[in-house]
């Protein structure tokens, strides 16, 4: 006799009750918190010892900036208020556009290869003053030597929950710190001794507008570039993995499943031993990388064996010598669930161009700490939040090809994530709007350190080209 028997049959007829998902547990990240909040206390960052340019310049600097306070965030707003998806900024662009023209700007809309990119250009020297007609892309040598320098923005939003990323912000940071320095250039072309070039970067989310500008021209002839972003936290320095993204799809054979399944390749099968295989893969990668997949096609019905299935995938890793073998272990992976199951494999990589890491400049990093400073804020050092918490921008790209920093400045209270509509709101707020100013100061400082003290530019130069200088990166994973 077995328990079995002597319990009551089950009712089949009776309906299963729904469950609910498992609420994820809070543990770990409560975990992360704790060590963030108990670094804040002693975290410091060591600053620089470049002097950068005059206390006097950076006074009249920091007062156009804060003079341009009720432009900035009206057009922060407006952006806000008009949120514009990868591709698709044409009024976003146009109000920058527009802004530039009011302080005497002739920006260029539509450049390097995308409608709703913005180039614009200051050049007080004699060179270019002389010939207004020049293309304000074409690189020309600054008679003082100065390097030529950038501020980037972007202004595109996420779908459904708007600006819940902040490119509001982005955008009136990089153009507060162009026209501040176009302020400073007026009243004085001594003041900034070099090019200073604003690029509109469009369709940062999902995408990689910045490389599609890059490959045609963009940031050639430049030799830094910089831009800040908001977030819950002044970050100095933060991880940014490099990011690609890959397409998988099985080829099978159909057959009717019940009556000749032995006559079919099952591409269901293949991806679901690849999903699997990925899974375990997980185990033995550094837990700096991420992978993520779904299953995007699988066949239409049971009975038949379906002979097409998909899975489409980011992989992401702090390197990009890191990042280039996880791309071939996770290929691997899929040649292998097809030799498995029978089925043709075809793997797409890269529809969008790959994101590569950031690679900072510490130099650089130590002016725009410098200057947060003088705005009362404290920029902490790279380790404070979790290196767990990373994730991707594109402008990883410009900064394989050239210096350049990529900041976080606090924008929103510490608990508000990036990517929600709460962020949206905090785009938006009061910490938002002294987030614009003191963001656009810190970057127009940090570029006219650079123009002002030659120590610091070859320290930015040398910093790079020891940390392997410029890369090829569209042929880097080829
Ligand atoms: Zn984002
Ligand atoms: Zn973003």
């Amino acid at each position: 006799m077995t328990a079995d028997s002597t319990s009551s049959p089950r009712n089949y007829s009776a309906p299963v009750p729904p469950s609910t998902p498992v609420p994820p547990s809070t543990h770990f990240i409560d975990r992360l918190q704790a060590a963030t909040d108990a670094a804040l206390s002693t975290a410091h960052h060591p600053g620089s010892s470049f002097d950068g340019a005059s206390a006097d310049l950076h006074s009249r600097l920091e007062a156009h900036v804060d003079a341009l306070r009720d432009e900035l965030v009206d057009l922060m707003l407006d952006l806000a208020a008009h949120p514009e998806t990868a591709f698709q900024e044409h009024r976003s662009a146009q109000a920058i556009v527009d802004l530039l023209a009011r302080h005497g700007v002739d920006a260029q809309l539509g450049v390097h290869g995308l409608e709703t990119a913005v180039r614009a250009e200051i050049n007080p020297t004699p060179a270019s003053a002389d010939d207004p007609d020049s293309p304000t892309n074409a690189p020309t040598e600054t008679p003082t030597g100065a390097p030529v320098v950038a501020v980037l923005s972007e202004y595109d939003a996420l779908p459904v929950i708007g600006h819940g990323c902040g490119h509001n912000v982005i955008a009136v940071m990089g153009l507060g710190a162009f026209l501040g320095l176009k302020k400073l250039a007026d009243e004085d072309p001594a003041a900034v001794p070099g090019r200073v070039v604003f690029l509109g970067t469009p369709a940062e989310e999902g995408h990689t507008g910045k490389e599609y500008m890059a490959r045609e021209g963009a940031f050639d002839g430049l030799d830094v570039a910089v831009m800040a972003h908001g977030y819950g936290y002044d970050l100095a320095d933060q991880l940014w993995l490099g990011r690609r993204t890959l397409t998988v799809e099985f080829h099978g054979h159909t057959a009717h499943a019940s009556a000749q399944p032995f006559m079919g390749r099952n591409a269901l099968d293949a991806a679901s031993l690849m999903y699997q295989g990925l899974g375990v893969l997980r185990q033995q990668t550094p837990p700096s990388d991420r992978i993520h997949a779904v299953i995007t096609s699988g066949g239409d019905r049971a009975s038949v064996i379906p002979d097409y299935a998909r899975v489409e995938m980011y992989v992401r890793s702090p390197a990009p010598e890191t990042l280039r073998d996880l791309s071939s272990r996770v290929e691997d992976v899929a040649r292998g669930a097809a030799l498995m199951t029978g089925c043709g494999v075809t793997v797409g990589w890269d529809q969008h161009p790959p994101s590569l890491p950031v690679r900072t400049n510490e130099a650089l990093t130590g002016r725009w700490v410098e200057a947060q400073r003088r705005r009362g804020r404290n920029p902490l050092p790279r380790g404070v939040v979790s290196e767990t918490l990373a994730a991707s921008t594109d402008f990883g790209n410009v900064s394989y090809r050239i210096p350049g920093i990529h900041p976080l400045i606090r924008v929103s209270d510490s608990d508000v994530a990036l990517h929600t509509r709460e962020f949206a709101e905090a785009a938006t707020s009061d910490l938002a709007k002294s987030g614009a100013t003191d963001g656009a100061y810190g970057l127009a400082a940090s570029l006219l350190d650079v123009l002002h003290d030659p120590a610091l530019a070859q320290a930015v130069k040398d910093e790079f080209e020891s940390a392997g200088g410029a890369i090829d990166v569209p042929g880097y994973f080829d």
